[in-house]
C-alpha cells in the first residue's frame, strides 16, 4: 500500500516522501480515504499510530480543492515591464476553511508543524495557531490575513471568538484531536460554543482514545452518521482479558460448548460473534428457543432496530447478544463479561476488536473461541497477529473426541472431507495449489439439536 492509492494529490504525496514516509499507517489507510469521501469520522487508535496525518492530509486536500475554485489574487506586474494585466475582482476570503481543536499548546504546535511539512508543496499555504501563552496582538495579526488552516486550543479560541475577531463562517472541516483529553480538561462548553459558531454544513472528524462516556455523547452531538474507525494495537497484552480456545469436533459439539458456557453463572452479559448475518439470526433464534434473553445485531438491520437492540443490552433486558463484526464495532458495555467467538472472524485484527469488547473499565473478561478443525488456519493467523498463544481448554463431559489439530493438517488434502459451512474466507497464505480443495461445500452438517 502506498500513499498515492489513498487518493491524495501529487504535491502531498511528494511532501510525504520528503518526510521519509514510505507507506501509510493502518489508521491513515482507513481514515484518509473515508475522510476524502466526506464522511464524518470517529477514530481511535493508539498513540504514535499516525493520527495527525490522517486528518492533516484530508485538510490539505480541501485547501487544494478550494485553491481551484477561489478567484485568483490580482496578477503581479509583468517582469518585462509590459502592461499589467487588468485587475480581476480581488476577493480574499477571510477566516480558515479548516479548524483543528487540540487540548494543549504543545499538541497544537505539533499539528501546525505537520501541516507545514505535509503541505510544503501546497501553493501559498496559510496555517495559524491560536494557543494560550502567546500575546494576543501577534495572534490577531496572524488571524487578520487570509487563512487556510487554524489550529487552536478551545479556551483561547473562544476568547478571540468572543471579541468578534474571528470569522469562522468558511470552516468546512472541523477536527477534534484528542477529544477525550479536551473533555478531561473541562473544555466541553467551549467546544460546544465553538461548534455553534461554525456552519452547519461541514465535515467533522473526531479523534479520541475512547468513545465511551462523555466523548461518545459529544460525538453524537457533533457528528452526522459518523463512520467508526478503530485500529487495534495487535500486540497489546489485554491483561484484563483471559483468552481460551475450545476445539469442537463438529457443529453439534460447538453448540453444546456454547450452551454450556452461556448457562454458567459467571456470565453477566455475553457477546457471541458469528461470521455471517444469517448465522447471527439463526443462532439468536435457537438461543431464544432455549429461553435466553437474546437478540441479534448485524449490519443488515436498519439503524433504528440496531439502536433498540443496543439499548436492550445496556439496560440488561438482553443477556446475550449475537453479533457480526461490523455491527459490534464500538459497542462499549461494561457488563459484558464474556466474548464468545462462535464463528471465527474473517480478518485476524477483528479478533482483537472482538475480545476488546470485554474486560472494560477495570473489569476482567473472558474471551472464548470455539473452533472447528477447519478454523485451524485462522486460529494460527490470529496467534501470529497477536503474538500470543490462545490457551486450549476443555469442559469436563464435553471434551473433543478428536485430538487437537497440529500444523499441516492432513485433512486439507482430501477434497470435501469436512462437512458443514464453508470456513471463513482465507487471505494471503492459504493452502497452495495442488493441496486439493479443502473445506469444500461437502455434505451439510446436521443441525446441532
Ligand atoms: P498519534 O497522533 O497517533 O499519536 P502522530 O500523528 O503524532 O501519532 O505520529 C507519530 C509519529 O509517527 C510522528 O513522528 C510521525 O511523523 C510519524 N509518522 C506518521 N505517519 C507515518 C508514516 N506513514 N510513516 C512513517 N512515519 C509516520
Ligand atoms: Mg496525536
Amino acid at each position: 500500500m502506498s500513499f498515492d492509492t489513498l487518493g491524495l494529490a501529487e504535491p502531498l504525496v511528494r511532501a510525504l516522501s520528503v518526510a521519509g514516509y514510505t507507506e501509510p499507517t493502518s489508521v491513515q489507510a482507513e481514515a484518509v480515504p473515508a475522510a476524502l469521501q466526506g464522511a464524518d469520522l470517529m477514530v481511535s487508535s493508539r498513540t504514535g499510530s499516525g493520527k495527525t496525518a490522517s486528518f492533516v492530509l484530508p485538510a490539505l486536500m480541501r485547501v487544494l480543492a478550494l485553491r481551484e475554485s477561489e478567484p485568483r489574487p490580482a496578477p503581479m506586474p509583468r517582469p518585462d515591464g509590459g502592461p499589467r494585466a487588468p485587475r480581476g475582482p480581488r476577493f480574499v476570503p477571510q477566516g480558515p476553511s479548516v479548524l483543528v481543536l487540540a487540548p494543549t499548546r504543545e499538541l497544537a504546535l505539533q499539528v501546525a508543524k505537520a501541516a507545514g511539512d505535509y503541505g510544503r508543496y501546497v501553493p501559498g499555504l496559510r496555517v495559524a495557531t491560536v494557543v494560550g501563552g502567546v500575546p494576543y496582538g501577534a495572534q490577531l495579526r496572524a488571524l487578520s490575513g487570509p487563512l487556510d488552516i487554524l489550529i487552536a486550543t478551545p479556551g483561547r479560541l473562544l476568547d478571540h471568538l468572543g471579541a468578534g475577531k474571528l470569522p469562522l463562517g468558511r470552516v468546512g472541516l472541523l477536527v477534534l484531536d484528542e477529544a477525550d483529553r479536551m473533555l478531561d480538561m473541562g473544555f466541553i462548553e467551549d467546544i460546544h460554543a465553538i461548534a455553534a459558531a461554525l456552519p452547519q454544513q461541514r465535515q467533522t472528524l473526531m479523534f479520541s482514545a475512547t468513545f465511551s462516556g462523555p466523548a461518545g455523547r459529544l460525538a453524537e452531538e457533533l457528528l452526522r452518521e459518523p463512520r467508526r474507525i478503530e485500529v487495534a494495537s495487535h500486540t497489546e497484552t489485554h491483561a484484563d482479558i483471559e483468552q481460551r480456545l475450545h476445539w469442537a469436533d463438529d457443529l453439534r459439539h460447538k453448540n453444546a460448548l456454547l450452551d454450556h458456557i452461556l448457562t454458567t453463572r459467571e456470565v453477566d452479559q455475553a457477546l457471541v460473534f458469528t461470521s455471517t448475518q444469517r448465522d447471527a439470526e439463526a443462532l439468536a433464534l435457537r438461543l431464544a428457543d432455549m429461553g435466553h434473553a437474546v437478540d441479534a445485531l448485524h449490519g443488515g438491520m436498519p439503524q433504528g432496530r440496531r439502536n433498540r437492540v443496543l439499548d436492550g443490552l445496556r439496560s440488561r433486558r438482553l443477556r446475550v447478544l449475537v453479533a457480526t463484526d461490523v455491527a459490534a464495532r464500538g459497542i462499549d458495555v461494561k457488563t459484558i463479561s464474556h466474548v464468545i467467538n462462535y464463528g471465527l472472524p474473517m480478518k485476524e485484527e477483528d479478533y482483537v476488536h472482538r475480545i476488546g469488547r470485554t474486560g472494560r473499565a477495570g473489569r476482567t473478561g473472558l474471551a472464548v473461541t470455539l473452533a472447528e478443525r477447519r478454523d485451524f488456519g485462522m486460529v494460527q493467523r490470529i496467534q501470529r497477529f497477536t503474538t500470543q498463544r490462545i490457551p486450549a481448554a476443555t469442559i469436563s463431559g464435553l471434551e473433543p473426541r478428536t485430538p487437537e489439530p497440529a500444523p499441516r493438517p492432513k485433512f486439507g488434502a482430501k477434497p470435501g472431507g469436512f462437512g458443514g459451512k464453508p470456513g471463513p474466507k482465507r487471505f494471503g497464505n492459504g493452502p497452495k495449489p495442488g493441496y486439493g480443495k479443502p473445506f469444500a461445500r461437502g455434505g451439510a452438517a446436521k443441525p446441532g439439536r
